[in-house]
């Protein structure tokens, strides 16, 4: 056992903040010397960083060992072949980097492993006996982010920690899922991170039951919805409740109303209460059907008008859309799209013109290729104020259903602090966070597209059922890094420390550094993993680069000396005591265990 001597250590630390950093944990993890920018999204790990990497690594390993998982290793470089009988190839869209070989060939740099783990278990597996399976690896995935942000956490190039579940039954399956749950929240817990578990979208994985693992913080880029009845779910997720049908069938058939000028909600509101004032109350944003155009993509590059329909006082949420038609996106209609459909009058959209009869502009029969879809609060007898498809008008009284009928539903709208909880579960609380972790339930769509399939206790040849589980490892250390730091810098827990402390040697006499040599010696041999400042700075410095690197524990062999006392800091608490030299060592021992 040994010491590192600080002179000898590679890092250097920064005094000035980097400029792009986003996040706290960013600007520190650069600043202290643990990682550093290549290109966007692209870090290079120093020798703090993969101490670190390390430690949260084995924790992983160890959690995947706990369920019976066993490590394997796949290339990060690909075939194309795999994916595209997925249909990956295509819809991952831009963010799959794709490559060609010197023959020509298509290869991408994986940016999450189901295909090869099927193939694999595919060419190795034949019966029921060879199953459950669980095979996890820890590896590199490439993923071309359109916004790589706040250093590692959301990296082009970044590690993952990705398994895979294979069983003959969905029993099995839930079971393999409820396995790497129980895995998950243990890894979470030894992180030391706040998290909550929501319902989550399975996006262009495909599948059935999935959840994310959140760590909480304000910086988050995921917004939540928790209720106080124990519902949670990423904001993507949340699946509003049909309103119920009303019957506004027998009301007067829809009319038309001028409202100059009255291109937003609010002056349509103000509008139509000057000009056609209900009896009962005044009209509301609510009582509005906003229809919002977007031109939408599908992977292969067409593009397609879509039109969403929804009440007045919501907002269509970007996020929420883009989950909802991945792997299709979303752009703009932009002007010079408004004249290639001269139906729809920007300011004025509505399903129906008042023609005689009336012309459908949205929804099954219109007329052209516009779909249209509304918001489950778009139910069917309700009755709307909504554009006339004619400047400055719009239509009183439209009926969903009598007067217009929409393509289907959409549930884009966004969603609000103290809107009901889909399970009746009370009032939602909107919270951000990071996603760590991501579990699903995968099904047999893989096992389906590439055949794997074994024969079951009867003989029988029966598709494998699968689930797919990640954990961002490098976003892990930025997220405990996060979470932990203050203003003086980095303060990691004792067990994911670069080290477990620092012996600051603060003067420059030869006794002093005698002392540290000796303590140092002592330490190592009790198993400590130490570093000894012995550069010939100040102590300022010393102290300053201690706090940044955010050592654990801080013994300072200094001005004490010269009375047998050394004085132990504590990182996290910054509580510091004085220590007689010759208890030393059991006091530290204690400190660095406890
Ligand atoms: P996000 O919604 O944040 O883009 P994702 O849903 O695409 O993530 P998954 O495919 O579920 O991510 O990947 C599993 C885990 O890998 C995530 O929970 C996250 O911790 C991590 N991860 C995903 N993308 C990145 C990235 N660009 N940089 C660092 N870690 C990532
Ligand atoms: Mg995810």
């Amino acid at each position: 056992m040994s010491y590192t001597l600080m002179s000898q250590l590679f890092v250097r630390t920064l005094r000035e903040d980097p400029a792009d950093a986003e996040m706290p944990s960013h600007k520190w993890l650069i600043r202290a010397g643990y990682i550093r920018r290549v290109a966007p999204g692209i870090y290079t790990w120093l020798p703090l960083g993969l101490r670190v990497l390390a430690k949260v690594e084995s924790i992983i390993r160890d959690e995947m060992a706990a369920i019976g998982a066993q490590e394997v290793h796949f290339p990060a470089l690909l075939p194309r072949e795999p994916y595209e009988q997925t249909h990956r190839w295509t819809e991952y869209g831009p963010s799959l980097f794709r490559l060609k070989d010197r023959k020509g060939a298509d290869l991408l740099l994986g940016p999450t492993h189901e295909e090869m783990f099927t193939i694999l278990v595919k060419d190795l597996c034949s019966s029921y006996k060879d199953l459950p399976l669980i095979l996890f690896q820890i590896q590199t995935k490439y993923r071309d982010e359109a916004r790589p942000r706040a250093g590692v956490i959301r990296g082009r190039e970044f590690i993952m920690k990705d398994s895979y579940s294979f069983n003959v039954d969905d029993q099995g399956l839930a079971q393999a899922y409820d396995q790497h749950r129980k895995a998950y929240q243990a890894v979470m817990e030894r992180l030391g991170l706040e998290y909550v578990i929501v319902q989550a979208m399975s996006g262009a994985m495909g599948g059935s039951r999935s959840e994310e693992f959140l760590a909480v913080t304000p910086f988050g880029e995921d917004t939540f919805v928790r209720s106080a009845g124990g519902y949670a779910a990423n904001v993507e997720a949340v699946r509003v409740a049909p309103a119920p049908e009303c019957n506004c069938a027998n009301a007067p058939a829809p009319r038309l109303v001028a409202t100059p000028g009255a291109s937003t909600i609010a002056s349509l509101v103000d509008a139509v209460n000057r000009v056609a004032p209900r009896p009962d109350r005044e009209w509301q944003a609510s009582d509005t059907l906003k229809n919002v155009v977007f031109m939408r993509s599908d992977p292969t590059g067409q593009r397609h008008p879509l039109v969403i329909g929804l009440p007045g006082d919501r907002d269509v949420d970007p996020k929420r859309l883009e989950a909802a038609i991945s792997p299709d996106t979303i752009e703009p209609f932009t002007a010079s799209d408004f004249l290639n459909y001269p139906q729809l009058v920007a300011g004025y959209i509505g399903p129906v013109r008042l023609d005689d009869p009336p012309t459908k502009i949205l929804g099954p029969g219109s007329v052209d290729d516009l779909t249209y879809l509304t918001d489950p609060r778009v139910s069917k007898g309700s009755s709307w104020i909504s554009g006339a498809n004619l400047a400055d008008h719009h239509l009183v009284g439209l009926v969903t259903g009598r007067d217009f009928v929409s393509d289907g539903s959409i549930d884009v709208a966004e969603v609000r602090s103290g809107d009901p909880a889909p399970d009746g579960s009370g009032p939602l609380e909107l919270a951000r966070g990071v996603e760590m972790g991501h579990i699903f339930q995968l099904g047999r769509k893989y096992a389906d597209a590439l055949g794997l399939k074994v024969l079951d206790a009867n003989g029988k040849l029966v598709t494998v059922t699968m689930g797919s589980y990640g954990i961002g490892v490098t976003r892990a250390v930025a997220m405990v890094a996060e979470t932990t730091c203050d203003e003086r810098g980095l303060a990691w827990p004792k067990n994911i420390a670069p080290y477990d402390l620092v012996i600051v040697v603060a003067g420059k006499g030869a006794d002093l550094m005698e002392a540290a040599m000796m303590l140092a010696n002592d330490l190592a041999v009790e198993g400590v993993d130490l570093v000894v400042d012995d550069r010939l700075v100040s102590p300022g410095v010393k102290f300053a680069d201690a706090e940044l690197i955010g050592f654990p524990t801080s013994v300072v062999v200094g001005r004490g000396l010269k009375d047998g006392l050394i004085e132990l800091r504590d990182r996290a608490s910054g509580d510091a005591r004085s220590v007689p030299l010759t208890e030393a060592v059991a006091a530290i021992l204690q400190q660095v265990q406890s």
